[in-house]
């Protein structure tokens, strides 16, 4: 079979099949995906380690990032993709600087801070004030306007730990809108008890909003015993002063880019299963599971379709998304890489069948959760005989977040599906400098894999209309 890896064809008991193989039935071919991705033979381990280690942090907007997009472009055509282009788009690029921050009274003490993506500088020579510290986001926002005059504020609320990340989302708003939220009472600064669950002194970054155009004031995540500090020191009775710096800065004509690539389908072509991750990361570490093994994920489960003996009915489109962490969050979902590919894809939307994306991290998938309209139908059924024996559950719901990338497609219509994954310790290490290659467990990647290898292939070979579940009867 003509551009067939050994790698992939490994999958199929052979590695130079010339004579094609008798049509199999879906179900067995989604479970001989499984087994070859979870005996590894995948690439998403070599993508997620070689990606990390030539281009380090790929910041949205950066050389780092667009070195990392053209590689990426190059490797899908050697896999043997189709349709294989980037496609670029403008956006404001937000540098860090050099920062610090530390406790100036009633102690002296280095405190352990990032400043928040888009965060403006400081003065050149820092700015310090008194600390007013908030248990909640809803104690901030409780507080008078003009209240806060001069003062830094600080959000403390503790993340909760949870399987499936919900700790994150019930948490973020703070980081979201605190800058704005304090800016209106007449803070200096906003300090965030990071949005994370360790207990190491590392500070986890992460992207504010902008209002009226810009993030209203220099924002910055401490590490969580640093925060406790503070407010320990503040329980004791005492006024707190900190002093902070950041140079940070922007670019104003960068560009960050989608890579688009395709198996095309036999049948139908035009029918879309759209996979989506994201290939930008924060700056402090090398973005390995936010997003790298997201990406290895993807595109290993892609390339396992790709090289099986017979094509799916209709394409799967992995597309590596620009720019989803150091973006506007653009309400009500998404960042500018996923608008920006339903600006460029509006026409084709219609016929994107179903979309998901994998940005949790790199440990096992657990739950899945499918369309409303087919929870209860035989596709379900056939998903869940598949992947149970891998430890993956039926959602007992339908999706209700279907991700930051491909969100845009989703609310404009697109069908959702989700691969849940363990997100238990996800949060300990996610916008951290301690994002990096070591945390990756290999077995639990290509349990990752299996899991989309064989779910995307049973969905692009079939003829089910996840919006409506308008499938076929079933064979006489
Ligand atoms: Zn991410």
């Amino acid at each position: 079979m003509l551009g067939m890896s050994c790698l992939g064809a490994a999958a199929f008991g052979a590695c130079a099949a010339a004579v094609p193989a008798p049509a199999a039935a879906p179900e067995a071919v989604a479970a001989q995906l499984r087994d070859a991705a979870l005996a590894g033979h995948n690439i998403a381990y070599q993508w997620v380690s070689e990606l990390t280690s030539r281009f380090g942090p790929r910041p949205a907007g950066s050389v780092n990032e667009r070195q990392a997009a053209e590689w990426a472009a190059a490797r899908f055509k050697d896999l043997g993709f189709e349709n294989v282009h980037i496609e670029s788009f403008p956006i404001t690029a937000w540098v860090r600087g050099a920062e610090s921050a530390q406790i100036t009274s009633p102690l002296t003490q280095p405190l352990v801070a990032a400043a928040l993506g888009e965060s403006p500088p400081t003065p050149a020579a820092g700015l310090e004030g008194e600390v007013v510290s908030f248990a909640s986001f809803d104690a901030l926002k409780a507080a008078p306007a003009g209240s806060l005059s001069g003062k830094i504020v600080m959000v403390a609320r503790r993340m909760v730990r949870t399987q499936d990340g919900a700790g994150y989302g019930a948490a973020v708003d703070a980081r979201i809108d605190g800058p704005g939220e304090a800016a209106r009472r007449g803070a200096i600064a906003f300090l965030l008890r990071s949005v994370g669950t360790d207990s190491h002194r590392l500070a986890h970054t992460g992207t504010t909003r902008y209002v009226d155009g810009r993030v209203p004031m220099p924002a910055f995540a401490l590490s969580n015993p640093d925060a406790d500090q503070i407010e320990r020191l503040a329980a004791l009775g005492e006024k707190v002063r900190v002093r902070l710096y950041s140079s940070a800065s922007y670019v104003q004509d960068a560009h960050s880019q989608n890579v688009v690539a395709e198996v095309r389908g036999r049948v139908r072509p035009q029918e879309v299963v759209l996979l989506g991750a994201h290939l930008d990361s924060w700056d402090e570490g090398t973005g390995a599971i936010d997003d790298g093994t997201g990406m290895a994920i993807i595109t290993a489960a892609a390339a396992l379709i790709r090289d099986a003996p017979q094509r799916p009915q209709r394409t799967v489109r992995v597309v590596l998304f620009g720019s989803e962490e150091m973006a506007q969050p653009v309400a009500p979902y998404g960042a500018f890489g996923g608008h920006a590919y339903v600006d460029n894809h509006k026409a084709e939307l219609a016929t994107h069948v179903l979309a998901a994306e994998s940005d949790s991290g790199a440990e096992r998938v657990y739950r899945l959760g499918l369309p409303q309209a087919v929870l209860e139908g035989e596709f379900a059924k056939t998903a869940l005989r598949v992947l149970g024996p891998i430890g993956v559950l039926a959602a007992p719901r339908a999706p209700e977040e279907a991700g930051t990338d491909v969100g845009p497609s989703v609310a404009a219509g697109v069908p959702a599906f989700v691969l849940n994954q363990d997100a238990s310790a996800y949060f300990d290490i996610h916008h951290t400098a301690d994002d990096t290659l070591d945390k990756v467990d290999q077995e639990q990647l290509d349990q990752n894999v299996a899991a989309w290898a064989a779910l995307v292939w049973l969905a692009a070979d079939s003829d089910v209309d996840f919006r409506t579940h308008n499938a076929p009867p079933p064979q006489p």
